[in-house]
């Protein structure tokens, strides 16, 4: 029975180790993810910061290109004869300089909405760059702890591979079925009368029988198999591995 129980706790420290190796690959998994949000975002703003310096630039082109029909009409001005002709070309350049007017207000928008842009630009630059460092120092990190908890997993898979040789090989089915069927805990520890495992109370008359300890016993109520737990050998038993 002490193999038995060397064995399930070797099972259950590389189930726990096991569990353990998929922590830090996930907490990568999460930052490389949030690192990715705040990338598209950027790429989003950097394409919108790019867009408004073209129109910038368009509405400055056609602002050129009201100077300079603007300068035409009043050329033409100087040499109009009829009056009628002059008040029209006069309104001409009156709507050519509203047209105008119109063009620059919107082209100190857009200027304004692009120091905005290129302020965030920055900001998001920085954070990526220091979002860029952590993910470098946690998949270090990581790597450190996988490196530590495989050769944890080494030392307990050779003690599982020894303990399964040394325990009687009809146990040692016993125990594997079992083990199948009960999510991976086959053996119980059996503490003041009580299973530790199903919290269920052992009948008095058994729980003597266990005690002395001359016979392999299963909890009544779940099935495991059972030892008694407040025994000093089998305390000495766990303390070893
Ligand atoms: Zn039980």
């Amino acid at each position: 029975m002490s193999q038995l129980i060397c064995l399930q706790d070797c099972d259950n420290k590389i189930g726990h180790i096991l569990s353990k190796k998929k922590e830090g690959p996930l907490k990568i998994k999460r930052l490389e993810d949030e690192l990715g949000i705040i990338e598209k975002e950027h790429q989003e703003e950097l394409d919108r910061f790019e867009a408004l310096k073209k129109s910038g630039r368009d509405i400055d082109r056609e602002t050129q290109d009201l100077d300079v029909k603007i300068e035409r009409s009043k050329i033409r001005l100087s040499n109009i004869k009829s009056n009628k002709e002059y008040r029209a070309i006069l309104k001409e350049i009156d709507d050519l300089e509203k047209a105008k007017f119109q063009r620059e207000e919107k082209s100190l928008q857009i200027m304004e909405e692009i120091e905005v842009l290129r302020k965030r630009c920055q900001d998001n630059e920085k954070e990526l760059a220091e979002g860029r460092k952590k993910l470098d120092r946690e998949k270090n990190e990581v790597q450190t702890e996988l490196n530590a908890l495989d050769e944890e997993l080494r030392l307990f898979e050779e003690k599982k591979a020894l303990f399964s040789q040394t325990v009687e090989q009809d146990l040692l089915k016993n125990y594997l079925l079992l083990k199948e069927r009960k999510q991976g805990q086959a053996i119980s520890p059996v503490s003041q009368a009580v299973c530790q495992v199903c919290h269920m109370r052992i009948p008095p008359q058994m729980y003597n029988e266990l005690i002395r300890g001359d016979s392999l016993l299963s909890c009544t109520n779940c099935g495991r198999m059972i030892y008694w737990a407040d025994d000093e050998y089998y305390k000495k038993v766990l303390e070893k591995i």
